[in-house]
């Protein structure tokens, strides 16, 4: 039974339950129309035929004085001529009362009559167009038409015509039967298709139950068809479909960031690793031997001093990187980047650390910054440099472009792979050259880097040709 409470359903039943009232409501509206055409249809038949036999009357009898004339209207002799095969004919006087009768010439003897007062009435003003009368047996119905009969415009009696509604009646009924089979097919037939017609214009909300129930088993790539009349399910559908996607990305996404994590947590485990063993292999060496000489002990601390420097140094680089990646607002305040990129230049003393270094520094360019961010910024590429392209010339150039402000170092070293130059600001990434070289650093320096720059809405660039050194931009949006 629960089936029958779908909206399917409940839909079809609405519907049929309102065309069957359509129905029944047109069905009675109808009939009683064709009744009330067919009673004055006869009743204008016998009108007719009224006036063409009075019209007959009076001219056959156009010679007698207008009392004989009387006379003979309140006689039989004028019924007698008023009846016919189906049609009764009876005559009243003025004041209702019966003066002569004669039945049809075919069928009962019945004559039926109306109350006194319709008679008086009809005399006084004009009659209706008919009336309904029930014989003297109360079964058999008659269609009574009353005339009032004038001798010139005197009224003298009042003329009355009736014929039983059986052939009516008939018709009635044919008309009836017809209506009812006619409505109970109609009713068959949209009882047949409209569960289908329903069902297959519900279909897209099955689909997106059976989606949604996907979805929520994980499937995300999971969409409903939407169909091509766009009404409310159509546009439902793809509202439906527009937060399908919107779950498929915030799913994929965070799929991808619980992946990168991974590898974050790996990639800093291996690196805090390596200096983490070394430190125990030395420890252990020292622990085993009774005596250890003084050379020993001096270079064994000194490793040691280098490998927990080198974890130090990774702490913090990683610290600052999570800073700056969590999305957290650098403390920022305008900065003319001229100075401030000419005095980290200074505090750096690149020429001394083996560079040539070349400035073109444009002056009066502001921007609003963290200073300790940007200087690190600028530190992590001039020691890049320095790495990668030692004793090469560094070109430091401070511009606006675009409504933004930049600050670039070429070089003049080896320049990038192009195998390594789309990956560089990876965590964790080291070029081919610098895997299997003990300088470099652990591969978050660009990463850092960029985070910096990013967390300022600025973005980083690099590029290089191989063999023609390497340049890299930090842009900047300008201070309002
Ligand atoms: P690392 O700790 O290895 O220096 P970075 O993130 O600073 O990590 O740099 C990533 C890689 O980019 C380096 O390993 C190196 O291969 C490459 N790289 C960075 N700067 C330069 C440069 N000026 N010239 C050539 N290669 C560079």
């Amino acid at each position: 039974m629960s089936r029958f409470r779908s909206l399917r359903w409940r839909l079809t039943f609405l519907y049929l339950g309102l065309l069957a009232v359509l129905l029944l409501a047109g069905g009675v509206a109808q009939y009683f129309a064709a009744r009330e055409v067919l009673f004055r249809t006869n009743a204008d038949v016998l009108a007719s035929e009224y006036n063409a036999v009075f019209t007959a009357f009076r001219k056959a009898n156009a010679s007698r004085p207008a009392a004989a004339l009387r006379a003979l209207i309140l006689s039989q002799q004028f019924t007698n001529e008023l009846r016919s095969r189906n049609t009764s004919a009876a005559v009243f006087d003025l004041n209702g009362g019966q003066v002569a009768l004669t039945p049809a010439s075919l069928g009962t003897e019945q004559v039926p009559t109306l109350t006194t007062q319709a008679y008086i009435d009809a005399a006084r003003s004009k009659p209706r167009a008919y009336y309904l009368a029930t014989g003297s047996d109360g079964t058999t119905n008659y269609l009574v038409v009353l005339n009032v009969v004038r001798n010139g415009t005197r009224p003298v009696a009042v003329a009355q015509l009736a014929i039983p509604t059986s052939e009516i009646d008939q018709t009635l009924r044919a008309d009836r039967l017809l209506a009812i089979v006619g409505s109970l097919l109609v009713l068959l037939v949209a009882g047949l298709l409209s569960p289908l017609i329903v069902a297959r214009a519900l279909h897209p909300l099955h689909q997106m139950s059976t989606t949604a129930g996907a979805l929520a088993a994980g499937d995300y790539k999971q969409r409903v068809t939407v169909p091509k009349t766009r009404d409310e399910i159509g546009t439902l559908a793809v509202a439906f479909n527009q937060m399908a996607a919107g779950i498929d990305h915030a799913f994929e996404v965070r799929r991808r960031s619980e992946e990168q994590m991974r590898h974050f947590v790996a990639d800093a485990s291996h690196e805090l690793r390596t200096p983490l063993t070394s430190l125990a292999g030395y420890i252990d060496v020292l622990g085993r031997r009774d005596m250890v000489d003084a050379e020993t002990l001096q270079a064994s601390l000194a490793a040691m001093q280098q490998e927990s420097a080198r974890m130090t140094r990774l702490v913090n680089d990683l610290l600052t990187l999570t800073r700056f990646e969590s999305g957290k607002a650098p403390s920022r305040q305008p900065l003319q980047l001229d100075q401030f990129v000419n005095q980290a230049l200074n505090e750096l003393s690149l020429p001394d650390r083996g560079a040539v270094e070349s400035r073109d520094i444009q002056p009066g360019v502001t921007v609003t910054a963290d200073p300790e961010a940007l200087k690190q910024v600028v530190t992590n590429l001039a020691q890049n440099a320095l790495k990668y392209a030692p004793g090469a010339e560094q070109r430091w150039s401070v511009f606006t472009a675009d409504g933004r402000a930049a600050i670039r170092l070429q070089d003049t070293g080896p320049g990038i792979s192009r195998q390594d130059l789309p990956h560089i600001f990876e965590r964790f990434y080291r070029g081919e050259k610098a895997r299997d070289r003990s300088a470099g650093g652990s591969g978050l320096g660009l990463a850092i880097a960029r985070s910096i720059v990013e967390a300022h809405q600025g973005t980083i660039e690099a590029a290089s040709e191989p063999g023609q050194g390497a340049t890299f931009t930090a842009w900047l949006p300008l201070a309002a």
